[in-house]
Parts: C-alpha cells; structure tokens; sequence
C-alpha cells in the first residue's frame, strides 16, 4: 500500500496475463476493475467516511447525555481508541489516488529510482514524505480528500524522498530526524534540503 514500484518483469506478466486470458476472464477482469475503480473515487470514499460518522453517531444515540459525556471524556484520554475520527481512512485515500501516484512518480523519477537512504538500486521503492503527512493534514486543517487536492504541500516533490523498505523502517523506528541526520553528509549535500524542518 505504501508505493511499492512494480518491476517491470513482474507488470510483463501482469499485461501478459490479461491479453492472453480467455474473452470470459477477460470480462471478468474488465468488471472487477470497474468496481474497482468506483470503489477507488474519491467521492466513494468520502462518503465511506461519512458513512462511518454517520454510524458513530447513531451509536451514541443509544446512550443517555450523561453518558455520552462520560464516554467523550474517556475517549479524549485514550490514545487507544480505536475510532480516529476517519483520519487513517483520508491517508488511505490519499495514497490510493491518482494524485498520490503522480507525486511518489515525481519522487522516483528525481532520485533515479535509487533508495536515497542507502543507494540501493533495483529494489522495491516507497516514496516517503519528509514531514510527515498527518502533521501537513493536522497543520491544514484537512479532514477531507477534496481539502488535500489544492493543498501543495502534501504534492510538493520536495518533501519527498525515495527510500527502500529497509531505510523506510528505520524513519519509524528511529524517528525522521535522527534518520536524516545520519544519512546527511556533506559530500552529499543534495540532501540537506531533505533535512526536516524545525
Ligand atoms: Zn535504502
């Protein structure tokens, strides 16, 4: 889900698969793609998530005032909660959409499909967002697809780095900063407008 590049030997056999199959898998295959696709729109997904507020809603319906208020405060003290108020759902839409796609190209296409972290060539790429996408949405205000698309910064190439899984792991278990201070050298000095902001 997180950008992975198909290799080419791989999309061969993808495209090969598809214009050898027989006319009834072929029209299978053309249905599922279009459900597919109806299913991938954002305004699909926007209303999946107004779906889910609308169920939550209705789930606290059942409970009196009082109780309501209990539980909103309980809620706001549980980091665990497992409702996120459909923010991992607008990341998941941002990321499947076309946009998302053209932006991790972008990325790719700058840094020579070389993983920036360790120079890797040849291996799955991830595009990786320097500052982070949920601090640009929170930042932003953003709790909608439509919000995201006029937002430049999440499709500025610039806050974008192409990373192998390997050195993606590390921007999570290390924290970005850290990483990009151990990966910045001055020989390289490309990468210092890749350094974190504050
Ligand atoms: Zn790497």
């Amino acid at each position: 889900m997180k950008g992975y590049v198909i290799p080419p030997e791989v999309l061969a056999k993808m495209v090969k698969a598809r214009i050898g199959g027989k006319r009834s898998d072929a029209t299978k295959l053309k249905m599922s793609e279009s459900i597919r696709k109806t299913l991938s729109s954002p305004e699909v997904k926007q209303k999946m998530i107004n779906a889910q507020m609308g169920n939550k809603k209705w789930l606290g319906k059942k409970h009196k005032s009082e109780t309501i208020l209990k539980m909103s405060e309980a809620q706001r003290g549980d980091k665990g909660s497992r409702w996120d108020g459909g923010k991992s759902l607008l990341h998941h839409i941002i990321r499947e959409s076309s946009k998302y796609s053209i932006w991790r190209n972008g990325v790719f296409v700058r840094d020579n499909y070389v993983c920036k972290g360790c120079g890797a060539k040849g291996v799955y790429l991830q595009a990786h967002h320097i500052k982070s996408l949920a601090i640009i949405l929170k930042e932003n205000d953003i709790t909608t697809f439509e919000q995201a698309i006029p937002c430049s910064e999440i499709w500025d190439n610039d806050n974008g780095v192409s990373l192998c899984i390997p050195c993606h792991k590390k921007t999570d278990t290390y924290g970005v900063k850290k990483f990009y201070q151990k990966i910045s050298s001055p020989q390289d000095k490309e990468f210092d407008k890749f350094a974190p902001v504050g």
